[in-house]
């Protein structure tokens, strides 16, 4: 069976553009029915030879009261039981968050290997920043850029270390 490596944390953190590097190739996962991103999507990746699939959560919704329920019940749930390890992305920009710590807690109950990625740390001030992440409880926190690669060599070498 395949080792499977899923994506979670709350919208706009960057889970999609780190998906999309990991797989190599775009791929809209936009649902055009009010402006929901519905879907768990699957990737194929490797790195240093050893292939997983990936799942990237669906992490846009806009207009919703019950946005973090929406998210949990549909999608990430679904992902968490399918997944070998977990990367909870968050976000260096923002610092962070109630939902975050939502998040946090509905990760933890899954009991499988979580690494926490503080991601947008474009630059050495958001790096350090990233230290407080380690307030969600999490052993591992890495910071990494989705935008740039940079950091996510680091990420890769530990979670394929699992495998
Ligand atoms: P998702 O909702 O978690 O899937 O987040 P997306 O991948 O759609 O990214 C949300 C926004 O953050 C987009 O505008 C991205 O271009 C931006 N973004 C993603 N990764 C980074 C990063 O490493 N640094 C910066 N500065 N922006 C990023
Ligand atoms: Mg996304």
């Amino acid at each position: 069976m395949s080792n499977i490596v899923a994506i979670v944390g709350r919208p706009n953190v960057g889970k999609s553009t780190f998906f999309n590097r990991l797989v190599e190739r775009k791929q809209a996962i936009m649902d055009n029915e009010s402006g929901v991103t519905r879907d768990r999507q699957y990737g194929e990746a490797q790195w240093t030879g050893k292939k997983f699939t990936v799942i990237d959560t669906g992490g846009y919704v806009t207009g919703s009261s019950d946005i973090f329920e929406k998210e949990i019940r549909k999608q990430v749930k679904a992902a968490l039981s399918e997944a070998t390890v977990i990367l909870f992305m968050v976000d260096c920009h923002t610092g962070l968050t109630d939902m975050d710590k939502d998040f946090a807690n509905v990760v933890r109950e899954v009991g499988k290997p979580v690494f926490v990625i503080a991601n947008k740390a474009d630059n050495t001030e958001k790096s350090y920043m990233a230290g407080e992440f380690y307030g969600l409880g999490f052993d591992e926190v890495f910071t990494m850029s989705s935008a740039s690669g940079s950091g996510s060599g680091e990420v890769l070498d530990a979670v394929v270390k699992l495998f």
